[in-house]
């Protein structure tokens, strides 16, 4: 069997959007599935729209995702020799001409079938040109661009996610496949680069499709092996609306910089237009039949390694797929909870490096990410729900306020500190616990209403992971600290 050979193709005219990192996952997917090989090609060829800046990028967002190539980058920009060749081959053997039309003369056609309400075509008007008179305008130095000769009949193929596709030759025009300038055309450019990097399967987007028959007929006239093709489905946001830059964070550069993790969003993306197959019912025991009677489980959560393993074409859908934030939360927040603590420190740290804000202490984050993995959805959570375990609060929430604290709790309150910070026994949760619930006990309050009050004196809101693992995580000195200030500040 022949090795599996695919390629991700992106123009480096914007940043990578999810829309390409999900295609780039599918390929990769497949190769690593098939045992083949994935490559990365930059189709760099409009020199005035494509950026090293971006194509950096690109290449950055895709390390990020675990997305390299399995051999050196392809830069079609330095193709365009063998793209000119490929084209003088196609003139030479008839099925390509010079075409002399202005872009003017095009124009006002273009203009005329707008008005009659038809489709414009081209109306082959080079192509009727007798052979001297194109050596003539070749010897005055008209421009010409070059247009394939599309010949008549069908063209159909069988697209590994849509099945049977056809296209009539009659509602494709004669295409230019050598500008002006010399420059070639996408349609040319990526069928050569495509047949000389053994691609054996294009996997691209459902926005494609239109180009395939006239990507099939170039491989046909020139003689070459066809590659299979995959059109993966459209993704649309929760209006049902294509992504766009204006309502959606498209950029994968933006969820990186927002706090998900690399292996969350591939795992999400990889759900878009895929469904994995549900796990196996598990066997029962000997004696009681050999399977067990629970539905297969809907399986979401992946790792890159078992996605590997179970991906196939048979499971991606036709119709468009739906970008659901919520979902990626989710996902996001479970592989929180699973990774590893110091990858997580890490991330944390450099959110605070970015905002020019010291780096914090690694044993104290580790205190912080056991507190709140459970409770967040990305990394940036960790800073913006765990403000205070960086910041000591600048008030104290109003209704909370209004609710616990009262004459009451005040005198209990303070005595309360004072032991506190007299305690000399080691500071940790259990004897925290031990010690307000006895203390409480004491003076005839409820232990509740003791911690409603050290929580808003320490974090400033009511809301906060279990209050005696914080002080433990929070230590001595801070508590102290917290709790002096608010009496200062509130109880006199
Ligand atoms: N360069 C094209 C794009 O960015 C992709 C070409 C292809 O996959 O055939 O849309």
């Amino acid at each position: 069997m022949k090795e599996v050979r695919v390629r991700f193709a992106p123009s480096p005219t914007g940043f990578l959007h999810v829309g390409g990192a999900r295609t780039a996952i599918f390929n990769w997917l497949f190769a690593k599935n098939q045992a083949g090989k994935f490559l990365i090609r930059i189709e760099d060829t409009d020199a005035e729209r494509s950026k090293s800046k971006l194509t950096e990028q690109i290449l950055r967002s895709m390390k990020w995702l675990g997305l390299e190539a399995d051999e050196p980058i392809v830069y079609q920009a330095l193709n365009i020799q063998r793209h000119r060749e490929v084209t003088v081959e196609l003139l030479s053997q008839g099925k390509a001409y010079y075409a002399f039309d202005t872009p003017e003369e095009l124009e006002q056609k273009r203009k005329e079938a707008e008005s009659k309400k038809i489709p414009f075509k081209y109306d082959l008007s080079s192509l009727k040109l007798d052979r001297k008179t194109v050596e003539k305008n070749i010897a005055e130095r008209r421009p010409y661009t070059i247009r394939f000769k599309v010949p008549v009949g069908v063209t159909e193929f069988d697209d590994i996610v849509h099945g049977k596709t056809v296209f009539n030759n009659s509602e494709i025009d004669d295409f230019i496949i050598l500008r002006s300038d010399g420059s070639p055309v996408y349609q040319i450019a990526v069928v050569v680069d495509d047949h000389d990097m053994n691609i054996t399967h294009v996997i691209r987007g459902d926005d494609h499709l239109s180009n395939t028959p006239k990507q099939i007929l170039l491989y046909n006239a020139l003689g070459w092996e066809t590659p299979r093709f995959a059109h993966l489905p459209m993704i649309l946001d929760e209006q049902k609306k294509k992504l766009s830059k204006r309502r959606n964070t498209v950029s994968v550069e933006e969820y990186k910089i927002k706090g998900y993790l690399p292996e969350a969003l591939f795992n999400f993306l990889t759900l878009l237009g895929y469904a994995p197959p549900p796990s196996p019912p598990t066997p029962l025991p000997k004696g009681e039949g050999s399977m067990s009677k629970t539905p297969p489980e809907k399986r979401e959560i992946l790792s890159r390694q078992e996605l590997v393993e179970v991906f196939s074409f048979d499971r991606v859908n036709k119709s468009s797929a739906v970008f659901d934030m919520k979902k990626l939360n989710w996902i996001n927040s479970e592989y929180i909870k699973t990774a590893d603590e110091n990858t997580i420190a890490k991330l944390i740290n450099e959110q605070f490096e970015k905002n020019n804000l010291p780096a914090q202490d690694a044993k104290y984050l580790s205190g912080v990410i056991r507190l709140m993995k459970e409770r967040v959805s990305t990394i940036n959570d960790f800073i913006e729900f765990g403000k205070y375990f960086f910041t000591d609060p600048e008030s104290y929430d109003e209704k909370g306020m209004t609710k616990h604290w009262n004459e009451e709790i005040k005198p209990v309150f303070i005595k309360y500190f004072e032991s506190i910070n007299k305690e000399t026994t080691p500071f940790t949760s259990v004897q925290l616990e031990e010690h307000l619930r006895k203390f409480a006990e004491s003076k005839n309050v409820k232990a509740g209403q003791l911690i409603h009050i050290l929580r808003l004196a320490l974090t400033g809101i009511t809301i906060s992971p279990g209050i005696f693992e914080l002080m433990e995580v929070l230590g001595k000195d801070t508590v102290i600290k917290r709790l002096n200030r608010f009496i200062i500040n509130i109880a006199n």
